[in-house]
């Protein structure tokens, strides 16, 4: 679940938006869904509410299964899996200090995420 956070590139690799990247706008941990910018749009109508006024069509990125979302390397831009690790050396050393934060590794160029 940690995987992906928000703000992360994300290329889609299932569903009917399958190929497409783009930014994560919300986590939903407990749905185990992400919600990404310009995909998985839906298209919500708003009912007009005096009359003679008109309906409103609303345009927004539904939650899709996070398990079809695939995490982007900032560094690299391949699409990864990353790998948690405190850090090496010197970081390592601040990391264990400040308890051993974990911080995402690229498994393709072996840089640090966040
Ligand atoms: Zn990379």
């Amino acid at each position: 679940m940690k995987n992906i956070k928000k703000g992360d590139k994300v290329k889609i690799i299932g569903g009917k938006d399958r190929g497409k990247t783009g930014k994560v706008l919300q986590v939903f941990p407990r749905e185990r869904k992400v919600s990404v910018e310009g995909l998985n749009l839906l298209i919500k109508h708003l009912r007009p509410r005096r009359q003679g006024e008109k309906g409103q069509r609303i345009e927004f990125p539904a939650p899709l299964t996070i398990s079809n979302a695939m995490l982007v390397c900032p560094k690299c831009g391949r699409p990864t899996k990353p790998i948690f690790k405190t850090g090496s050396g010197q970081e390592k050393e601040e990391a264990d200090k400040k308890s051993a934060r974990k911080r995402r590794y690229c498994r393709h160029c072996e840089q640090a995420i966040d």
